[in-house]
């Protein structure tokens, strides 16, 4: 199995949904109130877990009691949150506003992700341990730096999400074995919109890239091998939210397993498009038996 590290955020996303979203100082309404557990960290842990691999999540919660709902959701989709730490404080949170044009507004408050900025002994040991590393932006840069040179040490491959976007210190993608932006990441990131160009700007930083394209599927490009462009399943997306997430998460279990790249992608796109056929998140991410049966 494919032992998986994720150093990231968890928060609790609070969800008003309004038929319109209320301007400054006005109150509306709205019809519906959701908690959902999500966070960029905690949501590719839960999408590599579900996708079969042996996933430990490293990163903080609050003593509140969103702190334990976030934990316990991790655990029923199996991750191991031995590494998670419940600190003084509140959790991570992101105050969302859905109106009904799908449209949302969003204030994310760090919490306590925002105490991760060094690595314990056990959370070296826990990177140390993996095949692979997964990182994000939404910690403070010092610990995901910190997370990668460790990686780097001990021969552990590390996958970088670049989200949210904003200026990278060049060692965090020196260290960074896979790079996977979506289209405006890289846009970001090399200030190019065409992705072929953009990977191939990637390229002069990372050995391996994939920028995602949402519904037009995503595009693979490295030094060794050339570009692949691989399609996106042909499905009814309901809710996309977290379908790079979900593709993140089943792409690394696929390589840790050894599989070669095309079929890995291949793969970690059908498990995206089962994400998009169902709202949420973490709670619409599939696991691996259905993603066998539609990869098939
Ligand atoms: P999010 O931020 O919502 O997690 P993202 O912007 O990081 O998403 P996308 O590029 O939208 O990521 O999607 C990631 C992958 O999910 C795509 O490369 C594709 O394989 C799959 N996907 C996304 N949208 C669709 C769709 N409408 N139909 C089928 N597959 C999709």
């Amino acid at each position: 199995m494919t032992r998986i590290a994720v150093l990231g955020s968890t928060n609790m996303d609070l969800v008003a949904y309004v038929s319109k979203a209320p301007g400054r100082g006005e109150t509306v309404t709205g019809h519906e109130f959701r908690t959902i557990p999500g966070g960029k960290g905690a949501n590719q842990a839960v999408a590599a877990a579900r996708a079969g691999g042996t996933v430990s999540m490293i990163g903080a919660v609050g003593v509140d009691a969103f702190g334990s709902r976030l934990r316990a959701a991790l655990e029923q989709s199996g991750v191991d949150t031995g590494a998670l730490r419940t600190i003084e404080g509140p959790s991570g949170t992101a105050h969302i506003v859905v109106d009904d044009e799908g449209g949302n507004a969003i204030v994310v408050i760090p919490g306590a992700n925002g105490t991760v900025t060094t690595l314990t002994d056990d959370d070296e040991a826990v990177i140390a341990r993996a095949d692979l590393l997964l990182l994000q932006l939404e910690s403070p840069l010092e610990g995901v730096v910190s997370a990668a040179d460790v990686a780097r040490r001990h021969g552990v491959r590390v996958v970088l999400t670049p989200s949210p976007a904003q200026a990278l210190p060049a060692g965090l993608l020196a260290a960074t074995d896979l790079l996977v932006p979506n289209e405006h990441e890289a846009a970001a990131l090399t200030g190019i919109t065409e992705p072929y160009e953009a990977a191939e700007a990637l390229l002069e930083q990372v050995p391996e890239v994939v920028i995602t394209l949402g519904s037009a599927g995503s595009l693979y490009a490295s030094r060794d091998a050339g570009k692949i462009m691989v399609p996106a399943q042909r499905v009814t997306a309901v809710d996309s939210t977290g379908a790079g997430d979900t593709f993140v998460g089943a792409l690394s279990v696929a390589l840790g397993e050894g599989r070669p790249m095309p079929e890995a992608l291949a793969w970690a796109s059908s498990a995206a498009a089962l994400s998009v056929q169902r709202s949420g998140a973490s709670t619409a991410m599939p696991y691996r038996i259905e993603i066998d049966e539609l990869a098939e």
